[in-house]
């Protein structure tokens, strides 16, 4: 394939990502009562019954609240919407479309796998910068809800979840921000 059609099929699929998710977040947001708020940040607070956020292409910044009050919650949200590009989230999801363009070349799965890992790596550390605000401003910890139990689990959660593991966000380290998540993977399955 040459390089011009990989281009353009890289930006088709971050075009489509775009349009859809802000499709989806236009339609949650229509259905729920939202409050304009401030704080860092300007956005729009929303009951519902989890906690996320999003920046919609037009630029205004959604902030939702789960049945049950939780500030850490709250705060981690809010450093998404002051830290994350949201646009640049479609371009990272569609990334794992690159591997499909290798196919001919026998090792495109292994590289599928590999730039996967890498996309929610990066997304790791986008999770752990909203962590890490929610903490400085509320000095709350992330509260688990299912801690690993064993190494598989733990290692299964590092390569494939956008978020740290939970046992990972509750411990010390997690919150001093120079010490690199990658210091904090390699110690957790050695000890
Ligand atoms: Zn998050």
């Amino acid at each position: 394939m040459d390089l011009g059609l990989i281009a353009l099929t890289y930006l088709l699929a971050v075009t489509f990502l775009l349009i859809r998710n802000n499709l989806i977040a236009e339609e949650t947001v229509k259905e729920l009562e939202c409050h304009k708020k401030f704080n860092l940040v300007g956005y729009y607070e929303c009951k519902s019954n989890d906690y996320f956020s999003f920046t919609t292409l037009d630029g205004k910044r959604f902030l939702f609240i789960g049945d049950e009050y939780n500030q850490h919650a709250y705060f981690h949200e809010l450093g998404h919407l002051v830290f994350d590009d949201f646009i640049a989230d479609s371009f990272l999801d569609a990334s794992i479309l690159f591997p499909i363009f290798l196919l001919p070349i026998p090792w495109a799965l292994v590289s599928a796998l590999v730039l996967y890992i890498i996309m929610k790596w990066i997304k790791k550390n986008w999770e752990r910068r909203a962590d890490l605000f929610a903490y400085e401003m509320t000095g709350q910890k992330y509260k688990p809800i299912q801690l690993e139990k064993d190494k598989i689990t733990l290692l299964y959660r590092w390569l494939f979840w956008s978020h740290p593991p939970e046992i990972i966000r509750t411990k010390d380290e997690y919150y001093k921000k120079e010490i690199p998540l990658i210091k904090l993977f390699i110690k957790s399955l050695l000890t």
